[in-house]
């Protein structure tokens, strides 16, 4: 199977001078690379006509597809569709469907129907409308000397929306001949290359058709199976057997065989185990909670968090010693133990987990080096602490806090600390 080649070009002034952060295409990059379409280039580009002319030149001179996002609003500054519509030789109509969605949309949310919205109805008359059920702007598709290209407004959810219910299924049918399957295998506590090193020779027995990436992430690294062909039955049987081999190569780091958050993972080993946990989080201040929550059926094991920034919530609520504090200060192994057996006490929970430290400049930076943090995971039986140094800025180190304290609560509770 030939690898197709995409371009993204992404258009707007906002992009340019760094006010919007380009999200568009790292996400379509990985809808692409899902199905095994090799993005050649992402280029950014001002709402500017000739640059618009030429990114599209060099783009479509190299690439297969070529999706665009961006300039499509009904405002003066958005230019993308007239000039496609003439880069391509169509001519603007009104799309009746397109006309009829967006007056209902007006009706529905109680706004005035102006005639500037009726623009959002004119399209090119040489392209297939992609419906955007999110939005007035609908997607355009072009077909050019064998090329496609994809055009698709600027809002992320609305470019979502259209590359998921108009734009991936018609790539698929025009592009992708065989099947493209994945496989994950997820792993925690090792780094990448002592991985590669446990993993050779499995890794050099692949057939050639079966690629291994190494995604390295905080404290994890997830490797994942591709597999390329055209018997789609063959290559499940296949992948599922190097996947399981690889498993049980790395079984002592071995986290999960699905591609999902740590917190899932967390939260899917407490329903099947029926325990609880509780959090007492200082420096994350109710990140980790955050993550709980963002599981859909958190409430059957999270019980919450106290967020204990100040002394006197650590002392009056978790019943931290305020001699423990005095002696050793506020984040250290005394304190973070005793906030762990203060948050099973306050929480009735099976397991608690329980964070302190310091994660810039203020507080106790005097004594102890900025990214201290100490964690505590306990159940009744057992405290198990660590110390942790994150040399990043206040939000990285607070988000590296939030990884690993993940990463400890799974450790603790499959006893592998
Ligand atoms: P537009 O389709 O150009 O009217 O874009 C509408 C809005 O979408 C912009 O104001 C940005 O906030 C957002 N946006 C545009 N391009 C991108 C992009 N590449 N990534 C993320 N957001 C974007
Ligand atoms: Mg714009």
């Amino acid at each position: 199977m030939s690898n197709i080649k995409a371009s993204i070009i992404t258009i707007g002034d906002e992009l340019l001078i760094g006010q919007t952060i380009d999200t568009n295409s790292a996400w379509i990059a990985q809808r692409l690379n899902e199905l095994g379409i090799d993005v050649l280039r992402r280029v950014a580009v001002g709402d500017n006509r000739n640059d618009i002319i030429d990114a599209l030149d060099a783009e479509l001179a190299s690439s297969s597809i070529v999706l665009i996002t961006g300039g499509l609003g009904p405002t003066a500054d958005d230019i993308t569709k007239p000039l496609l519509n003439e880069y391509f030789g169509g001519t603007m109509r009104i799309h009746e469907p397109t006309k009829e969605h967006v007056r209902e949309l007006f009706t529905k949310r109680n706004r005035p129907f102006l005639e500037r919205n009726l623009k959002q109805a004119e399209l090119p008359d040489n392209c297939i409308v992609l419906f955007n059920q999110m939005g007035t702007a609908p997607g355009m598709w072009f077909e050019k000397d064998n090329k496609v290209i994809i055009s698709m407004p600027g809002v992320p959810f609305e470019m979502v929306s259209i590359m998921e219910n108009e734009a991936l299924d018609r790539i698929k049918e025009r592009f992708i001949t065989g099947s493209i399957i994945h496989r994950s295998v997820i792993t925690a506590g090792e780094g990448e290359s002592f991985i590669a090193d446990k993993i050779q020779d499995l890794e050099e027995a692949l057939p050639v058709y079966i690629k291994l990436a190494y995604l390295p992430g905080a404290g994890m690294v997830k490797l994942r199976l591709t597999a390329k062909g055209a018997n789609k039955e063959k290559l499940i049987t296949e992948l599922d057997y190097w996947q399981n081999r690889f498993a049980e190569r790395l079984s002592y780091i071995m986290v999960s065989l699905e591609d999902i958050p740590m917190e899932q993972i967390i939260g899917d080993w407490m329903k099947t185990h029926h325990a609880t946990i509780g959090l007492a989080e200082s420096c994350t201040g109710g990140n980790i909670a955050h993550h709980f929550t963002q599981v859909m059926g958190a409430s059957t094991y999270f019980c919450g968090s106290i967020v204990c920034y100040q002394v006197p919530v650590k002392v009056n609520v978790l019943g931290v010693n305020e001699q423990t504090i005095d002696q050793y200060g506020s984040v250290s192994e005394q304190t973070a133990t005793e906030m762990a057996k203060g948050a099973l006490n306050v929480f009735h929970s099976n397991y608690s987990f329980a964070i302190t430290g310091l994660l810039s400049l203020g507080g106790e930076s005097d004594k102890k080096p900025v990214g201290t943090v100490w964690m505590a995971v306990a159940n009744k039986d057992r405290v198990v602490t660590k110390e942790f140094h994150f040399h990043y800025d206040r939000l990285r180190n607070k988000e590296m806090a939030t990884s690993m304290a993940m990463l400890m609560i799974w450790k603790f509770i499959t006893n592998r600390i």
